[in-house]
């Protein structure tokens, strides 16, 4: 699967933690990443990722442009409620295609790990999410 990782600045912290524990599983996949979760996950966690451009220098909008190009399988994206983001149009935008084209979407560590668990146990069927995408 290709598995697309975000985070805000307050939740980076969060996220790699959350790699760090589910290392094994995702090292199994492609990962892609915007620019300063990526440079983080690689320079502390050790897993390869492909690194969009930094979120407010339009890698939300990165992921977005793969997700409708149907490059993409899942994406986890650590969202901080709390805090007004300059790119905010680009983070709905992004949220807003993964319910266009059914990808599976995770916006806080709960449902991330949910998502990763049924990844492992093969929950989630690839033929499945592609079917559900071509409707
Ligand atoms: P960043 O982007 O990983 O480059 O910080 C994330 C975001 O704020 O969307």
């Amino acid at each position: 699967m290709r598995i697309a990782l975000v985070a805000h600045d307050k939740k980076k912290d969060d996220l790699i933690q959350f790699v760090t524990a589910y290392k094994l599983i995702l090292e199994d996949h492609d990962l892609f990443a915007t620019g300063t979760t990526g440079m983080r996950i690689i320079e502390e966690v050790g897993l390869s990722v492909f690194r969009y451009k930094s979120g407010p220098l339009g890698g939300d909008q990165q992921i977005g442009s793969a997700i409708a190009n149907n490059e993409m399988d899942m994406v986890i994206f650590f969202r901080d409620p709390l805090t007004s983001q300059p790119h905010e149009p680009d983070v709905s935008a992004l949220i807003r295609l993964c319910d266009v084209y059914q990808i599976p979407l995770a916006t806080n560590m709960g449902t991330a790990e949910i998502l990763l668990k049924g990844l492992e146990e093969g929950f989630l069927d690839w033929r499945l999410l592609e079917e559900r995408r071509s409707r």
